[in-house]
């Protein structure tokens, strides 16, 4: 796919190291010809982000907090002065209080479920809004979720609730930004070993459970995840939009455990 976004300017948001989705996504996009801009979420994370922008030859656009809409404003703001436009918006970035990602999604609180609503779901829309106005002939935003919006998960509890209002937020922007040829599309990915999903309880048995159970009998890659991306911010996709597309070794078509594939 070499040279399939030459020419597009691409933000993406939530590399937070070199395992992040994000990261993965970015280094496909790089690869396929894009300049990028990145941001960081904290200044802790600053010192990690700069020089993965560096190997990329990508700008770095500021610290946007989505719980701090300032600071989305901020980064668009710079993106407008450095592109006076934008082809592409990744949204790779969720967050709930990890204490609720165990236990019983009945006990979520109130505040952490409006947190996790809003970091993890409202921010989507939030960037879409500030993304239509960079969009003036059309772009491509693109959003991560989980198989744990449609079923239930252990320990995904407030998570799978929140995912599951990113997933329908894909559907209602893409009917509303459609008229201006921007496309709006999720990428279902399979459990990845990052940062955030070490938040996650049992993780490693969740890996090996796919791994078992999965058609493909692995798991999946940010390379892979991020090739997906390339696919779907790119000109390949035009006829794509409100799509939720798995890219989890086909683990979506799976309905019960494969007596076959259990360790022995
Ligand atoms: P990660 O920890 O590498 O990335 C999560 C990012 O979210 C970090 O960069 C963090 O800084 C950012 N973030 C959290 N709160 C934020 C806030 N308030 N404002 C701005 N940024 C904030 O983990 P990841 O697994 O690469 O997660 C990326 C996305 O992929 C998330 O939406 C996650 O739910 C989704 N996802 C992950 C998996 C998995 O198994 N890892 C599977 C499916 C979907």
């Amino acid at each position: 796919f070499a040279g399939i976004l030459a020419g597009k300017k691409g933000l993406i948001l939530g590399v937070a190291n070199n395992r992040s989705i994000a990261w993965g996504i970015a280094k496909a996009c790089a690869d396929a010809g894009a300049e990028l801009a990145l941001t960081y979420q904290v200044e802790a994370l600053e010192k990690r982000v700069r020089p993965l922008a560096a190997e990329l030859g990508a700008h770095v656009v500021g610290r946007c907090d989505v719980a701090e809409p300032e600071t989305i404003d901020a980064i668009f703001a710079e993106v407008a002065k450095l592109w006076g436009k934008v082809d592409f918006v990744v949204h790779c970035l969720a967050y709930s209080d990890k204490d609720q990602l165990d236990g019983r999604y009945v006990d979520t609180t109130l505040d952490n479920f409006l947190m996790s609503m809003n970091i993890s779901c409202f921010s989507f829309t939030a960037i879409a809004q500030r993304a239509e106005k960079l969009m003036p002939e059309g772009g491509s935003l693109l959003t991560l979720t989980y198989y744990g919006a449609e079923k239930w998960m252990p320990h995904y509890n407030v998570m799978g609730v929140a995912k599951a209002g990113l997933e329908a937020s894909v559907r209602y922007l893409a009917a509303d930004l459609g008229e201006k040829n921007i496309r709006v599309n999720a990428i279902s990915a399979g459990p990845i070993k990052t940062m955030a999903a070490s938040g996650i309880g049992d993780f490693r048995y969740i890996l090996r459970w796919n791994e078992y159970n999965a058609p493909l009998r692995r798991v999946v890659t940010i390379e892979e995840v991020g090739e997906t991306a390339v696919y779907l911010l790119s000109p390949m996709s035009r006829g794509v939009s409100g799509e939720i597309l798995h890219v989890d070794a086909g683990y979506h078509v799976v309905g019960m455990m494969n007596p076959a594939a259990a360790p022995k």
